[in-house]
């Protein structure tokens, strides 16, 4: 997969020493291949605890069929993600009626446990958060790159049934007040809603509105009348490949 040079609020987010190298930028579109590529992984979990040794990796799925129920909050700042649950066995038949487990049954921590415990860990200062980069399937095969995230906070609850685990994660960059930040950074620290993505994607059709170029798309913001004010919903994203998602940012700064 080609390099492309940061632009914007990219690189700043990226001057962070908190911010892991990685190929591609949040909102940019990718396949499951580059995805694993990038991770020299093949990804088939969704919760991937220290992947590498700066970072961990979540794929999520909002769509309506999907197996767990993650939420984004605070206008796009703030993931709760659910864990995840038993795998189904012969002990196990329905896992959605299990609690979610933190150890396995000979007593090392899940994945759930090894989040949680990261988090409370962060919470009672004892270590950094956790740095996360999440994924969000947007059709088969078919990822984006929501951004990379600080696992600040986790819990169980109940869903009605039995005890989940929920994981609160912050878009990095997003707390970070201390300087003045310009509209487009203010409207990049932000994940689109799942459900935008979609409606943006069926819409344009999985092509840039510029070229038509299946390649290297990104989710673009299209610079807004508001400048700041929130701008998700799909009216206001379209698809541009990695070219014209380029020339526009040259534009505006
Ligand atoms: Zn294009």
């Amino acid at each position: 997969m080609p390099h492309y040079p940061e632009r914007g609020p990219t690189t700043s987010l990226t001057k962070s020493s908190l911010m892991p190298a990685l190929s591609h930028a949040a909102g940019e579109v990718i396949s499951y291949l580059e995805m694993c590529q990038a991770w020299s992984a093949s990804l088939q979990k969704g919760m991937n605890y220290h992947l590498r040794p700066d970072c961990s990796v979540i794929l999520m799925s909002r769509r309506s069929n999907a197996p767990y129920r993650d939420r984004i909050e605070e206008d796009g700042r703030v993931l709760i993600y659910e864990g995840h649950d038993v795998s189904r066995s012969v002990q196990s038949p329905s896992p959605k009626l299990v609690d979610q487990p933190r150890t396995t049954p000979r007593g090392k921590l899940t994945q759930n446990g090894l989040f949680e415990s990261a988090a409370t860990r962060a919470k009672n200062r004892e270590c950094l958060p956790e740095v996360v980069a999440v994924y969000e399937k947007i059709h088969a095969g078919i990822w984006a790159f929501n951004g990379f995230f600080l696992l600040t906070d986790a819990w169980t609850e109940s869903d009605g049934r039995r005890r989940v685990f929920k994981f609160r994660l912050e878009l990095i960059g997003s707390k970070d007040d201390s300087k003045p930040r310009t509209a487009t950074e203010l409207i990049h620290n932000r994940v689109i809603p799942s459900a935008v993505k979609l409606e943006v994607w069926q819409r344009d059709k999985g092509r840039c509105v510029l070229c038509g170029s299946k390649n290297n798309l990104h989710f673009d913001h299209d610079l807004p009348y508001s400048k700041g004010g929130s701008s998700l919903t799909a009216a206001n994203i379209r698809l541009l490949c990695a070219k014209h998602n380029l020339s526009k940012g040259a534009k505006i700064q």
